[in-house]
């Protein structure tokens, strides 16, 4: 019998606390300064080391930063929402260098097994109906355009409870655990921000997951998740000249028109035979008035992937769209990334220890677990998946079965907290088979 029995269970009440908690005070991309205080605070008190700022987030390599009104505000509300004995620790985090990572060393030879969790919500309103769990039971965010609609809260509060489990059973593990707390996985900025601080630098086993997504059924698990999708997120800029539209049109250059008809040409790349690619041209935004040539354009834009180099030819093509059309109108340009990832597939060998664990876990129901399956998205987790891969470590990724309320990053999104007891057994008892005495 795995030494794991009944642990996760134990905690369902401080899991649901803790989830409600980190619900109600939602922040997003590199701006999670309460939520990364926090949860320092936790695996402080349950004997990890902790590394922040600039030793885990390299300040250029962030992609999608936001604007400086977003950050003042995001700091305003930390400090705030945080006793002002604990501000300091806002310091080392500067204009959003946020995360943390945590280890703890068994002083025992043994693997470096890593668990990765995102952080960061998503930039929607949440729901004020009746309806809604969060709302009619208190705990609903506290700031309207930010709430947890993906269920990170779920992620974090699973992490924390892994990390105390163990760290409080210490003397049945070798090795090293490493929790990377990581924020901006919306949008794919926080691990190409990361990634380069080498925070995954020599670990051996890297696992991570998401709740819910095509695990739909309390009691559900997909064990290894393939085909994440690379992807590069970036804005175009068009800048031209004004003129009259009717008493010198030549004299102008048309940044809308180069911007039309650079979407139209993303849209009609050829299609790669090696693998799936998609392309999208999501905002397009161009002009000034009726009668005036239009002197500036923004396109947001991303591509994505079956693999990185599928991802890399969608996005190489569309710059060479970018430089083409902006030569026939006259126009200059700018491309700027915004987010991005790796794709990859979860290792074998780390797909099969989850569905070993899953047979044995009280919460997964065996006719419910599915092996492998193709996500067809991207997760940012990609990038660090791929990083321990290339380095000869293993890495893999899960989803765990819950109902959800909505779907993922609807205003009225929310899940079976069942879920985090069943998060917290199976990462447990992957531990005690990867780095178990
Ligand atoms: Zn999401
Ligand atoms: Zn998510």
């Amino acid at each position: 019998m795995s030494k794991a029995e009944g642990k996760a269970g134990e905690l369902k009440s401080e899991l649901v606390a803790n989830r409600r908690f980190f619900h109600k005070y939602p922040e997003t991309g590199w701006f999670t300064f309460f939520t990364t205080a926090a949860i320092a605070k936790k695996l402080k008190e349950y004997g990890y080391t902790l590394k922040l700022g600039r030793e885990i987030v390299k300040p250029e390599a962030r992609e999608g930063l936001g604007s400086q009104e977003a950050l003042h505000s995001a700091l305003e509300r930390a400090k705030k929402l945080l006793p002002e004995e604990e501000h300091s620790l806002l310091d080392v985090m500067e204009d959003g260098l946020t995360g943390v990572v945590a280890e703890i060393d068994t002083t025992r030879e043994g693997p470096l097994l890593a668990f990765r969790f995102d952080i960061d919500g998503v930039d929607v309103t949440e729901s004020k109906e009746e309806t809604h769990r969060p709302f009619k039971e208190g705990f609903r965010a506290d700031i309207d355009g930010i709430t947890h609609a993906c269920g990170h809260d779920g992620h974090i509060t699973i992490g924390l409870a892994l990390a105390k489990i163990i760290s409080e059973n210490i003397q049945d593990f070798k090795g090293k655990f490493r929790f990377i707390f990581q924020t901006g996985e919306e949008g794919a900025r926080g691990a190409v921000g990361m990634e380069p601080t080498g925070i995954v630098k020599g670990v051996d086993y890297l696992l991570g997951g998401h709740i819910g997504f095509q695990a739909k059924k309390t009691g559900g698990i997909i064990c290894g998740t393939n085909k994440l999708l690379a992807t590069s997120k970036f804005d175009v800029t068009f800048t031209g000249k004004s003129a009259h539209a009717a008493g010198a049109p030549q004299e102008g250059a048309n940044a809308l028109l180069a911007a039309a008809e650079a979407a139209i040409q993303m849209h009609s790349i050829t299609r790669h035979a090696d693998g799936v690619t998609r392309i999208n041209v999501g905002v397009l935004r161009a002009g000034e008035g009726r009668n005036v040539i239009a002197p500036n354009a923004y396109m947001a834009c991303e591509t994505r992937g079956e693999t990185t180099e599928l991802n890399d030819f969608m996005r190489n093509k569309c710059v060479d769209i970018v430089e083409g059309v902006a030569k026939i109108h006259g126009v200059s340009y700018e491309v700027k990334g915004t987010g991005g990832t790796a794709g990859g597939d979860s290792s074998k060998a780390i797909t099969d220890l989850y569905a070993k664990v899953s047979r044995e876990s009280p919460y997964i129901k065996n006719d419910l677990i599915v092996e492998e399956l193709d996500f067809g998205a991207c997760e940012d987790f990609a990038h660090f998946m791929s990083a321990v891969q290339k380095a000869g470590g293993q890495s893999g990724y899960l989803m765990i079965g819950t109902e959800l309320a909505a779907g993922h990053h609807n205003k009225s999104f929310d899940f079976n907290e069942e879920c985090l007891v069943t998060g917290v057994d199976i990462f447990l008892r992957s531990a005690y088979e990867l780095n178990g005495r």
